[in-house]
């Protein structure tokens, strides 16, 4: 673990917060992802074992592809987890408290807030903060915290666990894929991890809306800056003529990502739910600080892998950020 971060706290402050807590919400980023999903609801599980109420909330919508990984009654709406009366609230995977929903962080100050994250722009917003960039996933850090704790994981804990550390490093590829990611990850596979079933439903297995807007994606393939900048755009239409919504979008940024030559992606797409403003994702196959990038634009997240959204239309959206990544890539 970081301990350098000023706003560390160690995991045994966690665990005595955990410990004196009854009424437990849990929650993560929007549009939530496989670590996201997955931090969040082997938490969940781990703490009912002991007798705690907890219930996930702000997951919502589940992609397509983690679907088969939830039970039903596992998400409930907001204004559910708030009719608990919560006496903590665990964020997971959530770089900022703009990105917990607003019924929660207003909370803050009457319901102890815990930060459990390992994104590099994370400020440290809750009242206690296990906050550790070295992690490859937020998974990895509930991992560390179950076991701390002496909390017990089964395989439906592992497997959700599981699914936060491959989809946060690509499947151990990506440069976060430390030793400490693997070896959590090898403990995980003691509990009967279905590995095939997982990478099947999460990397091999596209619904045909899931191929349509894939298919939109090349078709809107754009480069900028001699190449080293590939974007792809879509809009609501987009979404609309492919049957499938921006939940469905996930690695549609491995796309422009993937070409020879390029330095930086970029994504930008429309949400029919939040007109008006653009959402942009990015990804960097160099050395650009996509984190600094991002939180310079509103938004935040990872070196390597970050995000933001840009009040305006799409032509003003991508003017902004594609001549903010074309000033860093001098
Ligand atoms: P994605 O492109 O997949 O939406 O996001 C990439 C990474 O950046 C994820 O780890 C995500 O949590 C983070 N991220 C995306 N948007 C924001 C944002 O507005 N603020 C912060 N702090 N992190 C973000
Ligand atoms: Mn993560």
């Amino acid at each position: 673990m970081d301990q350098e971060s000023g706003n560390f706290q160690s995991i045994s402050e966690c665990i005595t917060a955990i410990s004196a807590a009854k009424r437990i919400v849990i929650t993560a980023h929007p549009k939530p992802d496989g670590d996201a999903l997955g931090s969040s609801l082997a938490l969940k599980y781990a703490l009912e074992k002991v007798g705690k109420q907890a219930v996930a909330t702000g997951l919502e919508p589940v992609p397509n592809r983690y679907q088969s990984f939830v039970k039903s009654g596992d998400i409930i709406s907001v204004d559910e987890a708030l009719a608990i009366e919560a006496d903590l609230i665990i964020a997971l995977d959530a770089g900022s408290i703009e990105r917990i929903p607003k019924e929660l962080s207003e909370l803050k100050g009457r319901v102890k807030l815990l930060n459990i994250d390992h994104h590099i722009s994370n400020v440290g917003f809750g009242d206690i903060n296990l906050l550790d960039t070295g992690s490859c996933s937020t998974g990895e850090i509930v991992y560390q915290l179950l076991m701390a704790g002496g909390y017990a994981i089964d395989q439906d804990i592992a497997t959700l666990l599981w699914i936060a550390i491959v989809t946060d490093t690509g499947r151990f590829a990506y440069s976060n894929t430390t030793p400490q990611a693997m070896h959590t990850a090898a403990e995980l596979l003691k509990y009967g991890v279905n590995t095939e079933d997982v990478d099947r439903k999460i990397y091999r297995q596209l619904s045909k809306a899931e191929l349509a807007i894939r298919k939109i994606a090349i078709q809107n393939l754009e480069f900028r800056h001699e190449e080293k900048i590939a974007f792809v755009t879509l809009t609501t239409a987009d979404f609309d003529a492919a049957g499938c919504t921006v939940s469905d979008t996930e690695d549609i940024i491995e796309i422009p990502r993937c070409v020879e030559g390029v330095d930086v992606a970029v994504l930008f797409y429309e949400d029919k739910g939040n007109l008006g403003r653009i959402n942009i994702s990015m990804r960097s196959n160099g050395d650009c600080d996509l984190a600094e990038l991002c939180a310079s634009l509103g938004g935040g997240g990872h070196a390597k892998a970050a995000g933001c959204r840009v009040k305006g239309s799409m032509s003003d959206a991508q003017e902004i950020a594609l001549q903010a990544v074309t000033a860093r890539l001098r």
